[in-house]
């Protein structure tokens, strides 16, 4: 086959798979040779921890990667080229060395992507170089879905029924790497290195736990292998934070080890057989997409309310406001399934889809506090963190978002952990000290009798808080701080 180009350089950043992937295959169809390349971008990394599993997460990943296409090159110095610092000179600098024509990628439209790009993409041009990008992370993207007025979509269901009616086998085809895989060049000598070790990078390691999130795309087969045994009840278990009900899959998607098309068809095919849960999935990654598209429309998001009229909301500041976000982050609440949900994502970095919206909801409407304050922790501690989906889920909490919850649709934390955890099972995993309590009283612990407390060895205040918020003065606080919303939309 022949190729108009002679030297590809293909740029990986969230999409660290050799395998059904769309800027490597462009390349390989386009250039007689292929260097492939992964920036640990200093703009990223900078503000980081120096102990981050994302790091970790992304290391161990990219080992594989470099493994991996040594192994399709069939050429011991073909490889990852791995490089760190700036990425928006590293980038053209190596087009530059490496004599490219051309730079492939795929979209990335978080606003500081899309700005280093156009960065990367001016340079090039001044170098005479082109940069190719292509949609990868999600199914649908961008402006691919419309309303029939040519409008985005910013309801969440009328945007699944496009997405369905639209979705075939040539949108979910794979882009395979390996049948052009002899075009994988081998490194240049100096950039013939093993990926860095953490210390090289300026970090240390985390406590990740790669047993429990394995890395790279052989981590995302095994959790998907799992996960295909479970997914016809995941209608069922999803919501049960003590049940291994969901796929595990999101850092994944995030870092792309694997394919958002592989996964969605093979929901769709489970959903085709008849699998409730495998529907009830499929619309997941439904959501995922939606939430891309509305950052790529509706960038202000990053900063402010989808709606405008709830940036008039007034929430509250000031010491106690302090006080109480300390005790939110870490988990010290009062209210032991907000505790426990804010203990998992501080041992962990994952958080279980309810909890998440109990701890954002106690956040915006038992505390009043800003959703931004807990969309900057997320985006802390998440391993799976994404603008798009944490900004979606944030201001679905707090009723500011596009086709989020109602704002006088107030989460009760205690009932929430009665219906959702019913056991106690998630509440006693993380937090153990409360292990001893009966059922009943283990959602509120305030409300137990002197002598359930005594026989499990619990002192209030001394070995769990007391709540720091009464729920039933919080809820018509937060009515009252929405009110503002109806005058400002009238
Ligand atoms: P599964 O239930 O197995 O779902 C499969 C995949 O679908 C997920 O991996 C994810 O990619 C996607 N997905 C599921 N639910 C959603 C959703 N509501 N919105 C968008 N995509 C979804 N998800 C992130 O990937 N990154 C985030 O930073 C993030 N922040 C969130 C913040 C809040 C306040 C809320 C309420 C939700 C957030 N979510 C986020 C969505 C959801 O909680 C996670 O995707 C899910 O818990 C990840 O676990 P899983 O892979 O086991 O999910």
């Amino acid at each position: 086959m022949s190729a108009p180009y002679r030297t590809g350089l293909v740029w990986f950043r969230r999409d660290l798979r050799a395998e059904d992937h769309a800027a490597l295959h462009h390349a390989l169809l386009q250039c007689q040779q292929v260097h492939c390349v992964f920036v640990f971008d200093s703009a990223i990394l900078a503000p980081l921890p120096r102990k981050d599993r994302r790091v970790e997460f992304i290391r161990e990943s990219l080992v594989e990667l470099d493994g991996r296409l040594r192994a399709l090159a069939e050429h011991p110095q073909a490889g990852l080229i791995v490089l760190q610092g700036p990425a928006d000179s590293l980038i053209p600098n190596l087009a530059q060395a490496l004599g490219a024509d051309a730079v492939f990628t795929h979209h990335d439209d978080e606003p500081a992507a899309l700005a280093r790009d156009a960065r990367v993409r001016t340079q090039l041009a001044r170098q005479r170089q082109a940069l190719h990008t292509y949609q990868d992370h999600t199914v649908f993207e961008r402006s691919e879905l419309l309303t029939r007025t040519g409008s985005p979509y910013t309801v969440f269901t009328p945007y699944k029924r496009a997405w369905l009616a639209r979705i075939d086998d040539a949108r979910l085809a794979p882009w395979p790497v390996e049948p052009h895989a002899a075009r994988l060049a081998p490194r240049p000598a100096e950039h013939c290195r093993p990926v860095p070790t953490l210390q090289d990078l300026g970090f240390e390691p985390s406590d990740l736990d790669l047993r429990v999130l394995p890395a790279g795309s052989q981590g995302a087969q095994q959790l998907l292998q799992d996960f295909a045994g479970r997914i016809d009840r995941y209608d069922q278990a999803r919501d049960f934070p003590a049940v291994k009900g969901p796929s595990y899959l999101s850092t994944h998607l995030r870092f792309g080890t694997v394919s958002v098309r592989s996964l969605a068809r093979m929901a769709l095919e489970r959903s085709r057989q008849g699998s409730a849960g495998a529907d009830v999935w499929l619309s997941e990654l439904v959501w995922r997409d939606f939430y891309f598209q509305i950052l790529h429309h509706h960038p202000h998001v990053v900063e402010r309310s989808f709606k405008p009229a709830y940036d008039a909301i007034a929430w509250e500041t000031g010491a106690q406001a302090q006080a109480h976000f300390a005790a939110w982050c870490e988990g010290r609440t009062g209210f032991p399934l907000v505790d426990a949900a804010m203990a998992q994502i501080l041992r962990t970095g994952y958080m279980h889809n309810r909890l998440r919206m109990v701890v954002a909801s106690f956040l915006t409407k038992d505390l009043g506090i800003d959703w931004r304050w807990g969309e900057r922790f997320f985006a802390q501690h998440l391993n799976d963190y994404d603008l798009a989906a944490n900004n979606g889920g944030w201001q679905w909490a707090s009723s500011s978002g596009c086709d989020a919850q109602p704002y006088f649709r107030i989460f009760h934390p205690v009932t929430q952990s009665r219906r959702f955890d019913p056991q106690g099972r998630f509440i006693r995993r993380y937090l153990p000290g409360l292990a001893a309590l009966p059922d009943a009283a283990l959602h509120a612990p305030w409300e137990a009798s002197p002598l359930e407390l005594q026989a499990a060895g619990v002192v209030l205040g001394r070995d769990y808080p007391l709540p720091i918020v009464d729920h039933a003065t919080a809820r018509e606080r937060t009515l009252q701080r929405y009110a503002v919303v109806k005058t400002v939309e009238r």
